[in-house]
Formats: C-alpha cells, structure tokens, sequence
C-alpha cells in the first residue's frame, strides 16, 4: 500500500515546543515529525502537538554504521549497522550459539 506516511523522502525536521524545547527527527511528513517529537518527549500528543512548530531542515542524513562509521542505505533509515557488519554480527552471533553447544555437550559427559 502506498501511502504519505510510508513512502516517499526522508526529511530532516526541527521540532519546537515552548515546554520541551528543540528536537531533530527524521520523518516522511511535518505531521509525521511532530508526532514523533511528541512520542519522544513522552508528552500527551493531544495537548502538546498543538504548540509544536516543525521546520523542515533539508534531506534526512543516511545511517552512519556504528561498527566501521560507513554511511549507508537510505537517508532516514534507522539501521544501528550496515549490511557488511550485520553479516560479521550474526556470523559471531552463531559462533557464540555454537560454543554454546559445545559446552552443554561437555557437560553431559
Ligand atoms: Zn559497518
């Protein structure tokens, strides 16, 4: 389905609010970026969406890997690794599980 929620640019908004100050998100539409400044402030979207006042501050960076620092994917997208770590991390992750294995299997000798 496609929608305005869900497709098109990632944008990179300024959200303002009188009581909670100044938050960046990234998000599809200025509505979008509100609700979501709302949602991180913990604030009750009724009361305060009204004060808030979102500007649009250009294209949503990409993602910067948190292992190697590469940017990667597309602007917005909230992935903490890129394809190449993820893989090196589930690589470990299934070696972890692996010696796992072999411990319990020592055991019951
Ligand atoms: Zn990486």
């Amino acid at each position: 389905m496609i929608n305005k929620e869900t497709c098109g640019p990632v944008y990179r908004y300024e959200v303002r609010n009188p009581d909670y100050g100044v938050l960046e998100v990234n998000h599809l539409s200025m509505e979008g970026a509100i609700r979501e400044a709302v949602r991180q402030w913990g604030a009750d979207w009724r009361t305060t969406a009204c004060d808030c006042t979102a500007r649009k501050l250009g294209s949503a960076r990409k993602p910067r890997c948190r292992r190697c620092g590469r940017e990667f994917g597309r602007p917005g997208d909230y992935a903490a690794y890129c394809p190449d770590c993820e893989r090196v991390n589930e690589q470990r992750r299934k070696e972890r599980a692996a010696r796992k294995e072999d411990r319990r299997a020592g055991m019951r000798k």
